[in-house]
């Protein structure tokens, strides 16, 4: 297949004045790392991570000029492996892929064959990036949390930062599978929506932010999926009823947390970390075909595309938590 020399992508360039710049480039395609797969990406996702990066935080991406974009999904264009090849339809996330790796905000990747799973059947390219790694969290944490004995008859399940992309999708799976969620959220203008994927329940902010300093509060919930770190993660885990369950996959509000050990050992409350850079491929696979099947949602009310030209604004939305749901970038054209 004849590959282009060129091709689209956001580029992220550190100045002089040590701040960061972005813009829509053509990129040479030996300008990509070598790879077993090169991708023509068709579709990608906004995920948080991807705005540290896109704005310059050092902790995420060490080097610039860079294409961020920690999600892809497309067509595999070049193969050296017997695992993939050329017309595979695949899925990247994680690894290094749009970290110091160039990125799915770009129409060509090239990555290790070891990052990318096949499109499971039933999901298309763009479907896919609707759930994207934030979906894919999403899916995971249910997956921790019912392999360690949560379900439907539990009782009630928490969702913090739930207008947010693992926020969202993590309700809205969660109701489809008949548990009773409580969805808490800052924005309070989105009642409808969050009611809408199935929330049984909607608290603020506030609510789920304890400050009182007592190390255990009334206890409510089964399970929790927290997004969002720091005290509301402290809270969770006060709230939690005898022997909950408390998925941690992000750190919106705050990487610290500071908490005393009374709901473990007074409560034995389970607190269970949940990555999805290195997750081990059996486990990603599993995800992505519950994705696919069993706990496929519609996406219609969560997901907003925009084309790579449309991005730039929605990046600093999403770092100040403005966005509701997902975003899915359309690299076609
Ligand atoms: P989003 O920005 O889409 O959602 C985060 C949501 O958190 C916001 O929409 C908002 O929801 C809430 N929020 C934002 N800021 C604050 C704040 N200061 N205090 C309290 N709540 C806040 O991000 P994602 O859903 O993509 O990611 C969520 C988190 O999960 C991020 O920290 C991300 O880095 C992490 N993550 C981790 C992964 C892993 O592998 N462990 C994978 C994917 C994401 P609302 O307004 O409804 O309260």
């Amino acid at each position: 297949m004849a590959l282009p020399q060129s091709f689209k992508a956001m580029v992220v360039s550190e100045t002089a004045e040590k701040t960061f710049v972005r813009a829509i480039k053509q990129r040479a395609l030996s300008d990509l790392p070598a790879g077993e797969l090169i991708i023509e990406v068709k579709y990608s996702s906004l995920n948080y991570k991807d705005a540290l990066s896109a704005t310059g935080n050092k902790g995420v991406t060490r080097k610039f000029p860079h294409t961020p974009g920690i999600d892809a999904a497309g067509v595999v264009v070049d193969s050296t492996t017997k695992s993939f090849a050329v017309g595979d339809q695949v899925i990247v996330t994680g690894f290094d892929l749009g970290v110091n790796t160039a990125g799915g905000f770009g129409q060509y990747i090239s990555v290790l064959s070891g990052w990318a799973v096949k499109l499971a059947q039933g999901l298309t390219s763009k479907d896919s990036m609707g759930y994207g790694t934030a979906g894919f969290t999403s899916a995971l944490c249910i997956m921790r949390l019912m392999a360690s004995g949560l379900s439907k008859d539990s009782g009630e399940v928490l969702v913090t930062g739930a207008t947010g992309g693992v926020g969202s999708v993590a309700v809205a799976i969660l109701a489809k599978l008949g548990f009773n969620v409580v969805a808490a959220t800052g924005k309070t203008s989105e009642q409808d929506f969050l009611s809408g994927l199935g929330a049984k329940a909607i608290i603020s902010r506030e609510e789920a932010n304890d400050t009182s300093g007592r190390p255990l509060q009334k206890a409510r919930w089964a399970g929790v999926i927290d997004t969002v770190g720091g005290n509301i993660l402290a809270t969770a885990l006060k709230t939690a009823k005898y022997g909950g369950l408390v998925a941690a996959c992000g750190n919106a509000m705050s990487a610290e947390l500071n908490v005393n050990v009374f709901p473990f050992i007074l409560r034995g409350v389970s607190l269970l970390g949940v990555d999805s850079v290195e997750v081990p491929m059996r486990a990603r696979m599993m995800a992505w075909q519950k994705l696919a099947g069993e706990w496929k949602i519609d996406l219609s009310s969560i997901v907003t595309e925009v084309s790579l030209e449309e991005l730039n604004p929605k990046i600093d939305e999403i770092l100040k938590g403005g966005i509701r749901g997902r975003v899915v970038v359309d690299l076609n054209g």
